[in-house]
């Protein structure tokens, strides 16, 4: 599903040089929920935007369902993004001037998808997500829960490949991190969802199945639940 060959990235000119990324590579599979863990620093920023075709690589490549996202020609990124990736940012990034509905289906409809398929496509994660008693409100009018919930079915409206998540519990309490750990946990398992999660955070990390730790922009070690970790 996605493959990360051999990446590197490089800021600054050649008087200043930082290495945030140096030689990582990893794969992900179809099914799979995995994090980064690394301190503050470690890239793992800069890993994401590399992937979510924000930022771009110094060397090596990066592949998603085969194809190399290097290649795609900047006209064709934004559609990319909202037809491949799927993202859970730390605030959730709801429009308060458009109802949960239409919050859901903005990636459908932006990709002038036809108004009809998009509102079944909005109401058949919402039901699975159990949000469709709140698909008229505004964000403001639903509670923190139901907003986690409405920002999870947008990550994957559109049957969206990889799902990225950013600290997605940076901002959040203890409880509404668990909250938010477990809806991620029940799409990857239930919904068939591909998740990347990057965090700082141990908690958050014990929710993946693997998780890969990077330290000084490489990634250092391993972890599968369930087995001792292994060096790499
Ligand atoms: P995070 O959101 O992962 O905490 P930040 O974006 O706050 O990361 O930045 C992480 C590190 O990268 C910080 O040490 C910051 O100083 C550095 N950094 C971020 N953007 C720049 C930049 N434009 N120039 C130099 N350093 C930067
Ligand atoms: P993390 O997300 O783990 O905090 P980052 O990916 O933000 O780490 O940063 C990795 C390294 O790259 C750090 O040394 C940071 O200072 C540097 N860095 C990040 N963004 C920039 C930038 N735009 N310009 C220069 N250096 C940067």
């Amino acid at each position: 599903m996605l493959q990360v060959k051999n990446i590197e990235k490089y800021y600054g000119n050649q008087n200043n040089v930082t290495k945030a990324l140096d030689r990582v590579s990893f794969d992900v599979c179809d099914g799979e929920f995995i994090a980064i863990m690394g301190a503050s620093g470690s890239g793992k920023t800069t890993l994401l935007n590399c992937i979510s075709t924000i930022d771009t690589v110094s060397a090596g490549d990066i592949l998603l369902e085969g194809e190399n996202i290097a290649d795609l020609p900047a006209d064709r990124l934004a559609r990319f993004r909202r037809e491949k990736l799927g993202f859970v940012f730390q605030d959730f990034n709801l429009l308060d001037t458009l109802t949960i509905e239409e919050n859901i289906g903005l990636a459908l409809s932006l990709n002038h998808q036809d108004p009809g398929k998009v509102q079944n496509q909005v109401k058949a994660v919402a039901s699975k997500l159990g949000i469709t008693d709140i698909l008229e409100k505004f964000p403001y009018q639903v509670s923190g829960g139901q907003k986690q919930r409405a920002a999870c079915a947008r990550a994957m409206v559109a049957g969206q490949s990889l799902l990225l998540a950013d600290e997605p519990t940076g901002a959040l309490d203890s409880r509404a991190s668990k909250n938010l750990l477990e809806i991620m946990t029940g799409m990857n398992r239930d919904m068939g969802a591909t998740i990347l999660m990057v965090t700082h955070d141990a908690y958050s990390a014990s929710y993946a199945g693997r998780v890969l730790f990077l330290k000084d922009g490489r990634i250092f070690n391993e972890l599968l639940k369930g087995q001792r970790n292994r060096s790499v």
